[in-house]
């Protein structure tokens, strides 16, 4: 299978070569290096802001989602959170969970966030920002200078799930001054599923160590001690670590993360400059370097095209759920991909527009 999904994605082959080793022990000085090179290598990635530290905790994107909130967030906060999708709707869900008081700014789907869309949030009484900074299930990619700058105006704490933008789109931690950035191991790092990665800011530490998050294996606390000397509390997906470290490495040596970023954004001109003949439309109207959305122009679903590469050409692509179910699809551009694979699935759907699928 040839897959354009936005995570799991393809890995490189040094990667998977990795996932079929032995798992090593790990509570020894050499797991101990790899660890604290990927953290290193993470937070120079982000543009960290002096004294940051990074947390590795196993569990996929929205353990990390949790964990950021319920170790910064307390119920004497006021957040806004930035819903333009189901990951912004997550972000909801768990604020009420753990009774973090909030408001959200509900976007239609596919539309970016306007200065018009904060304009009524300013001097409220706000304390924290969360926002999806890029929208993975409309595809969109809010605007970082926007945000920036109204976070600072109005002093909140601010937490970006950077899960599928962290090494497809740029993004500088202290130029926007986020507090806590989040990523997982499966969307643009290309690892198995498993790890999610946060970086804590100084004054997200501040904000760690004067909470009670009120629950052990999330507690921010644990993995900060542990972190100090390149471990973690509990046994991680030791696997996945050492492919994180892996990737990291070889993104840096071949580069670094803007060579990485311009890279799948070229990958994604390529894709969107020869998609022309085909009868799709582009739903967001600011896009990620990590996806295309498209509608399907007419009457076919498109929920169809997915079933239909899926089933006859070995291609994945990543449909929607909800109510964008048969109305949007999604292509990827991170993960282990080439403008071969993009030629290939461009002539996966000529065959169908030619054999009249799309009428
Ligand atoms: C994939 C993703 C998540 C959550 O991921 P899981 O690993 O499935 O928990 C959260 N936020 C964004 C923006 C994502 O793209």
């Amino acid at each position: 299978m040839l897959n354009f999904s936005v995570g799991p994605v393809q890995s490189d082959d040094y990667v998977l070569g990795i996932g079929g080793e032995q798992v090593p022990y790990f509570r020894t000085a050499e797991f101990s290096e790899i660890t604290l090179f990927a953290e290193r290598t993470f937070l120079e990635f982000l543009a960290a802001p002096q004294g940051s530290r990074a947390v590795f905790m196993t569990g996929s994107g929205t353990a990390s989602m949790e964990a950021a909130v319920i170790n910064c967030l307390s119920g004497k906060d006021k957040a806004l959170i930035v819903n333009g999708g189901s990951f912004g709707k997550r972000f909801t869900e768990i604020c009420a969970v753990h009774s973090i008081p909030f408001d959200e700014i509900r976007l239609p789907f596919g539309e970016p966030l306007k200065e018009s869309d904060l304009a009524p949030f300013e001097n409220k009484g706000y304390t924290a920002f969360i926002v999806n900074i890029h929208e993975t299930s409309t595809g969109v990619l809010y605007d970082h200078a926007l945000i920036s700058s109204f976070c600072r105006r109005n002093n909140l704490f601010l937490i970006v799930d950077a899960i599928s933008s962290f090494l497809a789109d740029p993004l500088n931690m202290a130029e926007m001054g986020a507090d806590v950035v989040i990523t997982g191991s499966q969307k643009a790092l290309a690892c198995a599923p498993g790890m999610s990665l946060a970086a804590l800011s100084p004054r997200a530490l501040d904000r760690v160590y004067s909470i009670n998050c009120g629950v052990m294996y999330f507690d921010y606390k644990l993995y900060l001690e542990n972190g100090v000397r390149g471990q973690t509390p509990f046994t991680p997906a030791v696997g996945i670590i050492r492919q994180i470290a892996a990737r990291l490495k070889t993104v840096k040596e071949n580069g670094g993360v803007k060579t990485e970023v311009a890279r799948t954004g070229a990958l994604a001109a390529y894709f969107r400059k020869n998609i022309g003949g085909l009868p799709f439309s582009f739903f967001s109207k600011s896009p990620s370097n990590a996806v295309s959305s498209l509608t399907v122009n007419g009457n076919v679903s498109a929920y169809s095209v997915f079933t239909e590469l899926k089933d006859n050409y070995g291609i994945w692509i990543c449909p929607n759920g909800g109510e964008l179910k048969d109305k949007v699809f999604r292509v990827g551009h991170i993960g282990a991909l080439t403008e071969k694979d993009y030629d290939t699935l461009i002539g996966a759907f000529i065959s169908l527009k030619n054999k009249g699928f799309f009428k």
